[in-house]
């Protein structure tokens, strides 16, 4: 069982190195088998800051198949929040370990990314390591928005049939790429791996092993580049210290002496799960809680978790509710939070984990709803977007608007249901739009929410199409 801890609102995978190889194999394994692509993030200080602001990211991490604790502070953080992080598994160290598995194995591993040559040099190093690695092919591509990336590596990585990609275009890039595309080049495992390149072929050095072990290589890293790397690092220190803080100020605060004792309890109605969860829930409960969880999602995707009577959540029980909705999801179900107590919301919206979940009060009314003020001309043709714009809805979305683009002169898309835009869905849009100004025709966004809204702004397309903030529907 996958054993989570979220720190900064990210679900942070508790595991050994070797636990983290013996994973990825078995990855390699499943993936073969079924065809599915297992995402895997090396997640560190400044991933772990940018994924605050960054809501696609954020939900890429929630439900990566894997995210290990690739600096330091990840596993002070956990350990802080009582959950003991045995170490700390870098991509740096995953890469020649996995590659010694794969040789072994008769895996193959594509590598793709970083600057001209360091990819095919990287690749010929563990070559000569391991005689045995089956090399599936070396790609860099040049520097540029993955929105804009040359289609012609895709149908590449897809081609070679690669059971392990190893991506490395710098974060959130590489979690963005694998989120768009991997699922299409149906590659078992697929990792981010940041600037590991480098640092195996001698472009950037890494520090002495007690500075990494330490917790310093940050400064041996800053003292190699400084110009490029000290706002990075006095930015992380403060995002990452100021945010944690209060994290770990809530959960101590709610950690009060256990009134109820804890409790999970399982129904099942008409296709639904219900969940009641109760009392103190904690690592010492993580496995019980999970395991209800699972066995819920045995008779069906869809679960209601109510949390009336939980007292506290500490950050590895959160980290179980994010494994349990993750799985639901992959089934074609969902999890919704049912009558959260006001702590426990404010801990999952401090964690920005309450736009991850459904949340529902008593009636089942979801509990972030969005006024609905300006109408709109009757004349205008209003489109309903689906709950995610990712790669799977936004091929079929985008015909739909496309043919009303043929029938009608004034479109809105109503993104009042949208919890999550991902670079596919950004990609269809500038698509949709470049064909709207071909026509002449309007096109506006409209009810779009704060994670919508911060993914348009991060890509610049507040400049691209008119924002109709709160909009209503002629009746
Ligand atoms: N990189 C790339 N394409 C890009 C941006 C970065 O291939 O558009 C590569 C870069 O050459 C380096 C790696 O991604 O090998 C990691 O970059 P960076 O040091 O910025 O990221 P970090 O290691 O901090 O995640």
């Amino acid at each position: 069982m996958r054993k989570l801890v979220v720190v900064l609102g990210v679900p942070i995978d508790n595991l050994t190195m070797s636990e983290t190889i013996d994973r990825l194999d078995s990855f390699v394994q499943i993936g073969r088998e079924t065809g599915k692509t297992h995402q895997v993030a090396t997640v560190n200080a400044d991933f772990a800051v940018k994924s605050l602001n960054d809501p696609e990211l954020r939900l890429l991490l929630c439900e990566a198949e894997m995210a290990t604790a690739d600096g330091m502070p990840l596993v002070w953080g956990a350990r802080l929040l009582g959950i003991d992080i045995p170490e700390r598994v870098a991509g740096a160290d995953i890469v020649p370990a996995l590659a010694g598995r794969a040789a072994e194995k008769g895996y193959s591993i594509y590598f793709f990314g970083a600057a001209d040559g360091i990819a095919q040099k990287a690749a010929d190093r563990l070559k000569e390591q391991y005689p045995n690695l089956k090399i599936a092919g070396v790609a860099s591509p040049p520097f540029g928005s993955i929105l804009e990336m040359d289609r012609r590596y895709i149908d590449e990585i897809k081609r070679s049939k690669a059971d392990i990609v190893l991506v490395a275009l710098g974060n959130p890039k590489q979690e963005k790429w694998i989120g768009m595309y991997g699922r299409e080049i149906g590659a078992p495992v697929a990792i981010g791996i940041g600037g590991t390149l480098d640092f195996m072929t001698g472009q950037t050095k890494r520090a002495p092993a007690w500075m990494q072990k330490t917790g310093l290589e940050w400064v041996y890293r800053l003292l190699q580049e400084p110009q490029r790397l000290w706002k990075r690092y006095v930015h992380d220190l403060f995002g990452f210290s100021s945010f944690f803080v209060r994290q770990w100020w809530m959960m101590r605060q709610q950690n009060g002496p256990a009134l109820i004792l804890p409790k999970t309890d399982l129904v099942l109605i008409d296709q639904t799960a219900y969940l009641t969860l109760s009392g103190r829930l904690d690592r010492n409960n993580y496995e019980e809680i999970v395991m209800s969880g699972m066995e819920a999602l045995k008779e069906t995707g869809q679960i209601e978790i109510n949390l009336k009577e939980t007292t506290f959540l500490d950050s590895s029980a959160i980290g179980g509710l994010v494994l349990i909705a993750k799985q639901a999801r992959e089934q074609g179900g969902d999890v919704c939070l049912k009558e959260v107590p006001d702590r426990i919301l404010q801990t999952l919206t401090l964690l920005k984990l309450d736009q991850f979940f459904d949340i529902v009060d008593e009636n089942g009314k979801p509990i972030h709803v969005s006024p609905q003020t300006v109408f709109v001309e009757p004349s205008t043709h209003v489109i309903r977007m689906p709950r995610r714009l990712d790669v799977n809805t936004a091929e079929n979305q985008q015909i739909k608007i496309m043919q009303a683009l043929q029938s009608h002169d004034d479109i809105l898309l109503d993104f009042t249901e949208t919890r999550f835009l991902a670079s596919a869905g950004l990609a269809s849009l500038a698509h949709i739009q470049k064909e709207a100004q071909r026509l002449n025709k309007k096109l506006r966004l409209a009810n779009c929410s704060t994670d919508v809204q911060r993914v348009i702004k991060m890509v610049r397309f507040d400049s691209l199409f008119e924002i109709v903030e709160h909009f209503k529907a002629p009746a």
